[in-house]
């Protein structure tokens, strides 16, 4: 097992910069998620890491061996890709064999890999299959067992769940955050969905534009975005952030005034609020704003506010048996210990 550690990584495709100084580490055993819009580099990190592509610029470690110079087949690395390709012509057993056959494993040694790769799959019974004779979830399995059966030192997926249907794809994650728990092998995973990176990583990668933004635990990054960005890329519905004239420590919105955490230089400041931080109330209340309901979206687990407040929407969340209907005035009040500040201009948090 070991680390990943990638420093400063650069590159550009013609005139396209795709990564500008990425650096970010892997612990052993660590499961880590890049996540981030499309486009933003993910998989070009991926390749890089993984030999199959050069940097312009910057270093790869893995464990404490700087492997930037060395060819894929000597990095010590297991890919799985997106359409995670199992050969049709092949048994189960002779695709999860693949790598070891590559590598000349000894017999004994290859049929003990296989085994065990299968077992922590749990396909063991599935060996003497062909691929078309699978399931969707238990082909992607047999492309995981193929990955660990070479004994990575890291692991690396590129979307490995987006080919299955929904059902199967949240089925999936559950079980792979399972079997990869057991296995205990370093991964760096690469998704566009948040909410599977939530569910999965141990930390997440947020990437935009080819940097990484914000590094940090799923609840972290989900409670305290580090900009704008953040706050709008994960949650559904994403973070509000209304814009609110600042009065010496103070933000105001209408007659609540609510405390800054430090001092804010220009007139106005961004207030990052997660919908489900708003508690509304159907009449005035110390604490609350005001705001028109112009939209409700039953949801099943809760409602879907839409709101405006003066020019700007705002999402809130109530439970189903809410009584609420479109051009009622609720009153909202911002739970305190969940508030983001933010400043306006370059959208980065305060502090
Ligand atoms: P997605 O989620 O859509 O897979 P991603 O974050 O993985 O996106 P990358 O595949 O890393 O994005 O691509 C980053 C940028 O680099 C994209 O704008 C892409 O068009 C560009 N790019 C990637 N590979 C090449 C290449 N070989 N030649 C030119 N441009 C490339």
């Amino acid at each position: 097992m070991a680390s990943i550690r990638v420093e400063n990584i650069e590159k550009t495709f013609g005139k396209f910069k795709a990564l500008s100084g990425v650096s970010l580490e892997v612990r052993d055993q660590e499961f880590v998620v890049l996540l981030g819009p499309s486009g933003c580099g993910k998989t070009t990190l991926l390749r890089i890491i993984a030999g199959l592509e050069q940097a312009d610029k910057g270093r790869v470690w893995i464990g404490d061996r700087d492997v930037t110079e060395l060819p894929p087949r000597a990095r010590k690395i297991a890919m799985v890709f997106q359409n995670y390709a199992v050969f049709p012509h092949l048994t189960v057993f002779e695709n999860i064999a693949f790598g070891l056959r590559m590598q000349k494993a000894s017999p004994e040694k290859l049929k003990a890999n296989v085994e065990r790769a299968a077992a922590l799959m749990h396909i063991e019974n599935l060996l003497e299959r062909y691929p078309a004779q699978l399931s969707g979830g238990q082909r992607q399995r047999v492309a995981v067992a193929r990955a660990l059966a070479v004994e990575p030192e890291v692991l690396l997926m590129d979307e490995p769940l987006s080919n299955l249907d929904a059902l199967l794809r949240l089925e999936m994650r559950a079980e792979l955050k399972r079997l990869l728990a057991e296995s205990r092998t370093t991964t760096l995973y690469v998704t566009h969905d948040q909410v599977e990176a939530m569910s999965l990583a141990d930390r997440i990668a947020v990437m935009n534009a080819g940097r990484v933004v914000q590094y940090d635990q799923p609840m972290k990054v989900y409670q305290e975005p580090a900009n704008t960005f953040v706050g709008g890329f994960i949650g559904s519905p994403p973070m509000n952030f209304l814009r609110l004239p600042v009065e010496g420590r103070q933000a105001k919105i209408e007659s609540l005034t609510l405390d800054l955490p430090t001092p804010v230089s220009g007139p106005e400041v961004l207030l990052g609020v997660r919908p489900e931080d708003l508690e509304a109330h159907t009449v005035q209340q110390p604490q609350t704003f005001p705001a028109e309901v112009l939209v409700v979206e039953p949801l099943g687990p809760h409602l879907l506010l839409t709101l405006s407040f003066g020019k700007q929407h705002i999402k809130a969340t109530v439970p189903p048996n809410f009584e609420v209907r479109a051009g009622q005035t609720l009153w909202l009040r911002p739970q305190p210990d969940r508030l983001r500040w933010l400043d306006p201009s370059s959208g980065q948090a305060l502090m």
